[in-house]
């Protein structure tokens, strides 16, 4: 570190330097990424409780780079979103998994996340459009994830957009519920399709009597605002007895499936009664 005279601007906290320059070839890395395809979707299962089958996926994008290998979107997504890469990435995400989905042997959903940078172009109607144009995927095929983030923009914006996105016959999910302050004034205010509780709550709630009243308490306003509730991060038949007892209607995680890549027709289906 180097220590600055009163009113001297300059101080470097340990790593400061090396931080900047490997933000600075992560960022080249990424336009490379996006030059030469180094992307690709993996599709996680989501199984409903309702009927017991398999009626979509997530897409969630994977990175393989030539000389550090899979590098986890979390580690690389903050980064596209400040400085704006996370347009072409997001663009590309969407037009894939319109793709593939619209190659699947059956007519399962897929759902794709959103981030709140692209929520906040003008361009992202016109994209979701061109996706679905070009892929010929039926609009009621395809949900968008939008975390609260998103929705953190003026309400009149906010509810403009979300008509907009209805309009084109597709489905807004809100992901990660729970975890933001205004989860439930936005679930309140605006036409949502599905509720994705997070999975923090999924993970704590056998063991801690808060999550798991918080669990309890999402899936029951669910419920009463007839807007299904989805339940992330499901690892253990306990969890998944938990919200099916619940009244969850479709649960996502690792004891469902992992996220993989979907080279032919979907996974063969399993049973979970
Ligand atoms: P998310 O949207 O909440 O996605 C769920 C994450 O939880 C995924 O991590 C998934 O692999 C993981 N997961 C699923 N089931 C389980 C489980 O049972 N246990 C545990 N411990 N984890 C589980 P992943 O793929 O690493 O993605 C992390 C985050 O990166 C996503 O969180 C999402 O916010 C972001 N992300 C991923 N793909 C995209 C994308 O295409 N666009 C944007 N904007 N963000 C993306
Ligand atoms: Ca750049
Ligand atoms: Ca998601
Ligand atoms: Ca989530």
């Amino acid at each position: 570190a180097k220590h600055a005279g009163r009113g001297q601007a300059v101080c470097y906290q340990p790593g400061m330097i090396e931080q900047i320059a490997a933000r600075r070839q992560l960022e080249q890395d990424i336009d490379v990424a996006i030059e030469q395809r180094q992307f690709h979707l993996a599709y996680q299962p989501i199984l409903s409780l309702n009927d017991d089958r398999i009626v979509g996926y997530e897409a969630l994008i994977r990175w393989n780079h030539p000389i550090r290998g899979s590098v986890s979107p979390v580690d690389f997504i903050p980064l596209a979103e400040e400085t704006g890469q996370i347009l072409a990435i997001g663009q590309w995400v969407l037009e894939e998994a319109c793709r593939e989905a619209a190659s699947w042997a059956d007519d399962q959903s897929v759902a794709v996340n959103i981030s709140p940078v692209q929520f906040k172009s003008p361009s992202l109607t016109g994209c979701i459009a061109t996706a679905l144009a070009e892929s010929g995927l039926s609009p009621h095929r395809l949900e968008v994830e939008l975390t609260e983030t998103a929705l953190v923009t003026d309400g009149k914006a906010l509810a403009h957009i979300l008509v907009e996105l209805r309009a084109l016959g597709i489905k807004v999910a809100m992901d990660d519920f729970g975890t933001g302050y205004s989860s439930f004034a936005h679930l309140r205010d605006f036409p949502i399709d599905r509720i994705k509780i997070d999975r923090s709550f999924v993970a704590a709630a056998l063991t801690d009597s808060h999550a798991m009243a918080v669990l309890r308490a999402i899936t029951q306003l669910g419920r009463d605002m007839h807007v299904p509730t989805l339940a992330e991060g499901v690892e253990t038949q306990d969890q998944l007895d938990l919200v099916r007892r619940l009244g969850c209607d479709d649960v996502q995680g690792y004891l469902i499936g992992k996220p993989e890549r979907l080279d032919v027709a979907p996974m063969a289906e399993k049973q979970y009664a």
